[in-house]
Formats: C-alpha cells, sequence, structure tokens
C-alpha cells in the first residue's frame, strides 16, 4: 500500500494535508558554507541567557527519569511573572503544540477557524488536521503603514454561527505587523463568548512600542481568550521546544485531558525558569534587536526596497519582482533567508535581524545578488 492507499485510511482532515517541508537542507548548507548566515527562522542571534544554558546542561543529570508531568516550578513562575494563577497555564512542546491542540479541542468537521490572510502558517494547519473549515479573513492592503497586517474588522466579520476558534498574531509573523490594545478590546468585545480567540504573542517580548500592550490584559474581562507565548524566540530557546499558554482555568482543565503527560522535558522546564528569570538578557536582546531592526530597515529602504513596518526580530521585505532569484542568490553566498511564497508573497523574503555582523554580510550579499 503507498501513501495515497493509507491516507484514504486516515481520518478527513488529514486526508487534504501535506507534511511539513523543511525546505533547504540547512545541515548540508552548514557544511558547504563554513560560517552560513541563518535569517531564515526568526531565531535568537543572541541566544540563550547563560543562566538558562547552565541550568539545562545541570538538568542533563536527572535525564533518566521523567520530567515533573505538571511542570510546577515553571507554572507557578509564570504564573507570578504574568500575576494569574498556576491554573491559567498550560506548558507546550513549543507553542505550535499548543496551537495545534487548541485546533483539536475545539474544533472539527462542521465547524470553522476564522485567521487572516498573510497569518502565521501554523493556523491553518491546526483547523485542517482538525477536519475544520479554516474561513481566510483579507488582511490590511500592502503599502504603508501598516502593510497587509491583520484586518480586525475583516476578522469580526468572518466569525460566524459555525466559529469556534480565531487565530490571531500581534505582532504578526510573517508581516511583522500589529494591532493596538484599544482596537483589540473592541474586537474582543463584538465576539460572542462562544468563539475562542487565540492571541499568539510569539514576538511580544521584541515590541518596543508602547501602544501594543499584551492581550493578557484583557483575560479577566473576556473567558474566551486564549494567549501563548514561546521560549523559541526571545529568550533564545528554540531547540528547547517550550512555550505555554494562558487562559481560563476552566479551559486549561478541558485542554489537560489532551495533554500527553510528559509533553515538556526536563532541561526545558529548568532552563525556562532560569530565562524567565534573567529579565536582564531579555532586555539586552530586546533593545540590541531594536537597534538593528532599525538599521537594517533603513539599509533596505535606501536600496528602494518595500519594509513592511517590524516590532518583531525579522523584515518583510519587497523586491517588486519574483524573489525567488534574489532567494537563491543570497543562498549560494552563505546567506539564508525565507522564501514568501507559501504564504501568497512570492515578491517578498522574510529576513531575521541578525547580529550586527550578520547584517552586514547579508546587506554585502544582497548588493551583489541585485548588481
Ligand atoms: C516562531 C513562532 C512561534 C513559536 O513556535 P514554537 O513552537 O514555540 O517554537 C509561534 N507563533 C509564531 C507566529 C511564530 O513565528
Amino acid at each position: 500500500m503507498d501513501e495515497a492507499a493509507f491516507s484514504a485510511l486516515a481520518q478527513p482532515g488529514l486526508q487534504r494535508l501535506r507534511a511539513y517541508d523543511p525546505g533547504l537542507d540547512l545541515v548540508a548548507l552548514r557544511q558547504s558554507h563554513p560560517g552560513l548566515v541563518e535569517l531564515g527562522s526568526n531565531e535568537n542571534c543572541y541566544g540563550p541567557s547563560a543562566a538558562a544554558r547552565a541550568a539545562a546542561v545541570a538538568a542533563i543529570d536527572t535525564a533518566f527519569v521523567y520530567p515533573d508531568p505538571l511542570g510546577g516550578a515553571l507554572r507557578r513562575a509564570l504564573a507570578v511573572h504574568h500575576g494569574v494563577g498556576p491554573n491559567q497555564l498550560m506548558l507546550g512542546n513549543g507553542s505550535h503544540e499548543l496551537l495545534m491542540m487548541l485546533g483539536q479541542a475545539f474544533a472539527g468537521p462542521g465547524l470553522d477557524v476564522v485567521a487572516s490572510q498573510f497569518g502565521f502558517a501554523v493556523y491553518a494547519l491546526a483547523a485542517q488536521a482538525a477536519g475544520a473549515t479554516l474561513v481566510q479573513a483579507p488582511a490590511l492592503p500592502g503599502g504603508r503603514p501598516m502593510a497587509r497586517g491583520h484586518d480586525l474588522a475583516a476578522l469580526a466579520a468572518a466569525v460566524g454561527p459555525r466559529t469556534r476558534l480565531v487565530y490571531l498574531a500581534n505582532p504578526n509573523n510573517p508581516t511583522g505587523t500589529w494591532f493596538g490594545a484599544g482596537e483589540f478590546g473592541d474586537f474582543m468585545a463584538e465576539l460572542p463568548p462562544t468563539v475562542l480567540v487565540v492571541v499568539d504573542e510569539a514576538y511580544l517580548e521584541y515590541v518596543t512600542d508602547s501602544s501594543i500592550g499584551t492581550a493578557l490584559d484583557l483575560l479577566p474581562r473576556f473567558p474566551n481568550l486564549v494567549v501563548t507565548r514561546t521560549f523559541s524566540k526571545a529568550h533564545g530557546l528554540a531547540g528547547l521546544r517550550l512555550g505555554y499558554l494562558v487562559a481560563a482555568p476552566g479551559l486549561v482543565a478541558v485542554l489537560e485531558r489532551l495533554r500527553e503527560s510528559f509533553n515538556v522535558n526536563g532541561p526545558a522546564l529548568a532552563a525556562g525558569e532560569a530565562a524567565l528569570a534573567d529579565t536582564a538578557h531579555v532586555a539586552y536582546v530586546r533593545q540590541a534587536n531594536a537597534d538593528e531592526r532599525q538599521a537594517l530597515a533603513d539599509a533596505l529602504r535606501a536600496r528602494e526596497l518595500g519594509v513592511s513596518p517590524s516590532q518583531t526580530n525579522f523584515l518583510l521585505v519587497d523586491f517588486g519582482r519574483d524573489a525567488a532569484p534574489v532567494e537563491q542568490g543570497l543562498v549560494a553566498r552563505g546567506v539564508v533567508p525565507r522564501p514568501m511564497g507559501g504564504y501568497g508573497l512570492p515578491t517578498c523574503l522574510r529576513i531575521t535581524v541578525g547580529t550586527r555582523d550578520q547584517n552586514r554580510r547579508f546587506l554585502q550579499a544582497l548588493d551583489e545578488v541585485l548588481a
């Protein structure tokens, strides 16, 4: 029996899904290009806090026992950090796992999941894997200032009687755009309480614009709100796979029925606690990224390229023509960007803001490619 034959036996949602496409073979590229400049996955170019690293290394000594299935110590630390109860928190093997679990728990055949055009790809995946129908709301138009960002009015209009979940990101990947706290409060107030709204705040630690509050502030008012966070970006722990969500205790209790008991490993739990405590490291990362983000955006705009406004650690760059040859030219010179054809943005590349040296090498390669 081949894949098609087994696919016919799978649950309906799975029949229409394709497996994750890892794109470039980074392992091979690292071998062929020593010093490869990896700007494709929005990882933290400054690395994790030294304390988080030490905690993960120390936790290897107890890797022969199962980790705490409740992640108690980290959940208590996060509860204090965010001013919520530990029963409002669930840890995940990356926030990706939690985004998928929300779909499994609350969506399904006959139900709609609403997300935005140019929203993070995982939301569509979560809807499809659950066998639900994805309803895509149009994004704001291209062109500045808020190029291709979420249109909250369009998202609200896309919500219908079959909608169980809405996924949105603030700031959003891959556009880098954001919405303000006041605007989001109005959006929440419009929706019925039976529609669960998932706000993915993977990049919130990178935000420097004070108008962008966290949706966590609205949790007491809206029990249908779910906020996801991750240790993969500003905390620099992408490889350990650690994320969490904050929601009403009852919602967390339902999700607990689905959670695999040891979904977060011991080194990740230990590193997460240490990373959370090392606020100086996050502040350093935020400031260094903000400085480099501005410098890189200025440099790209000076080259007359379209650069979306960004409050994240990446920039969406519009070349105004097919970006595939640009991508190929960069990769040939040892710089890895993220192509955007899969998002319906074939003229764009997404570029992670790197260290000053990485950005210099990227711009140098870009100038050669564009020449
Ligand atoms: C990187 C990213 C995440 C984080 O995923 P993890 O599974 O926590 O590593 C979540 N949402 C968005 C929009 C992202 O870009």
